[in-house]
């Protein structure tokens, strides 16, 4: 028998500790129940504990009042090419 896979192109929450209050908003509205409220360096936070059971429904991420998570795409591992990711403003005027 083969255990469901989860699908890898899926979001995922990331979740800013610096903005994650602990209020629990998140945890309360995930229906797999994958977010838990942590005590990290004497701060409660809303942590991912099972990122292989979450569905990528992306409930969480609105229900935030602080703007704590952001869904994102996992990379993926093949990437054969350079990376396209443009964050840079350097720009060449001759
Ligand atoms: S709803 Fe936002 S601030 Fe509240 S525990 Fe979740 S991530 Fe942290
Ligand atoms: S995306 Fe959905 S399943 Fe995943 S942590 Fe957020 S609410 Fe839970």
């Amino acid at each position: 028998m083969a255990a469901p896979q989860p699908d890898p192109r899926r979001p995922l929450p990331r979740i800013d500790p610096a903005r994650c209050t602990g209020c629990g908003w998140c945890v309360a509205v995930c229906p797999p129940h994958v977010l838990s409220l942590q005590v990290v360096a004497w701060r409660k936070r809303s942590v991912l504990e099972d990122e292989a059971g979450c569905t990528g429904c992306s409930k969480c991420e609105p229900r935030c009042p602080f703007g704590a998570i952001r869904m994102e795409r996992p990379q993926r591992p093949d990437s054969g090419s350079g990376s396209a990711e443009g964050s840079g403003s350097s720009s060449s005027i001759s």
